[in-house]
């Protein structure tokens, strides 16, 4: 027995994607079936199922960005009832018992099952969000408050948490002067976040053809990089940078902008090694950190905080058959700022 669902399926990296049928097991006791309203599109889907990353296993439905209703829940299931508004991000399970589990980072711990295409406990392959149904342990669901529509909601399952852990695991903070580097879907969840935090927001970018839109996301300017001395006028000027860039850059360079103690936290991966001089971060005694989504305590700190603030996601809503065009524009930068798949195009 299971659960018959669509979902958009691929075959091989080279091929279009497919509305196909896929199983979901059977709910266990521990389980809820969520009936999906709203899937976004993460670069991470594109770069997994193109093969970029090397490891897809074939048939692939990819997906981390789920937001929906619950449908079904299993016997012992305490936090979820039929009806609730909830959302699945990059995690559907961990062991929950390692100190980093403990601690609420599940996302670190190191038998974590990724929502696609990661071995499962049972064995199997985990298939992701671009589908009509999920079925996912009740310990990573997180709630989606009323105020956020589900297509806003679904990309902040990624991109949202991602850039707000380390926001907060930083403590940015009203009257601080926040830069965030790169306006993508990363950078304009960033980029809301760090305004709803009171600090003072610089967008960084090659050129100011996004300055008007990230003027309307609240921050107070942008600025070309690319500009004559910029790095020498902007020298010391910012208590935190947020990389959202998964590009090349000169992270010397960059690390200078920062005032002393200040702190740079990268959430892109470029695909190649980046060089650093020890003396970028001594002087001035600057941290280099990193960041990879959040824990799922956090996830759902970080929805309540999206909603208070009331903001979401901008997307752009694409039916199941737009999703390869989409795919293509994602990765021409072509997008403000997430495309999210309607279900309901099924
Ligand atoms: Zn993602
Ligand atoms: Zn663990």
């Amino acid at each position: 027995m299971s659960i018959p669902t669509k979902a958009l399926q691929k075959t091989g990296p080279e091929e279009p994607f497919r509305v196909v049928t896929i199983e979901r097991r059977d709910p266990r006791e521990d389980d809820v079936v969520i009936d999906i309203k709203a899937a976004g599109i993460c670069h991470s889907d594109i770069h997994t199922i193109r093969n970029e990353w090397g490891e897809a296993h074939f048939p692939l439905t990819v997906g981390h960005e789920i937001a929906g209703v619950v449908e079904a829940v299993g016997s012992k299931v305490t936090k979820w009832k039929v009806g609730d508004r909830v959302g699945v991000g990059c995690l559907v399970n961990s062991c929950q018992e390692c100190d980093e589990c403990k601690a609420g980072f599940e996302n670190n711990c190191s038998h974590s099952v990724g929502t696609y295409n990661s071995t499962d406990v049972d064995g199997t392959i985990t298939q992701g969000g671009y589908a009509q149904k999920i079925v996912v342990n009740e310990n990573f669901v997180c709630r989606i408050p009323d105020e956020l529509d589900f297509d806003v909601a679904a990309p902040l399952l990624c991109a949202g948490i991602t850039t707000y852990s380390p926001l907060a695991t930083w403590k940015v903070e009203a009257g601080q002067k926040v830069a965030v580097l790169g306006l993508g879907g990363l950078g304009h969840m960033g980029v809301q976040i760090a305004v709803a935090k009171g600090a003072d927001v610089t967008v960084l970018s090659r050129s100011l053809k996004k300055a008007e839109v990230a003027k309307e996301l609240g921050a107070s300017r942008t600025l070309a990089t690319t500009e004559e001395n910029f790095f020498t006028d902007h020298r010391a000027e910012f208590d935190f940078i947020l990389n959202t860039i998964s590009a090349d850059i000169e992270l010397n360079k960059y690390l200078g902008l920062l005032k002393p103690r200040g702190v740079m936290a990268v959430v892109g991966l470029p695909p190649t090694a980046q060089s650093l001089k020890f003396g970028a971060l001594i002087g001035g005694r600057k941290v280099l950190t990193g960041s990879n989504i959040g824990g799922i305590a956090e996830t759902q700190e970080m929805l309540d905080f999206c909603a208070k603030h009331g903001f979401g996601a901008r997307i752009e809503k694409i039916s199941v058959e737009d999703v390869d065009a989409a795919y293509d524009r994602v990765v021409a930068g072509d997008v403000q700022f997430r495309f999210v798949i309607d279900t309901e195009t099924f």
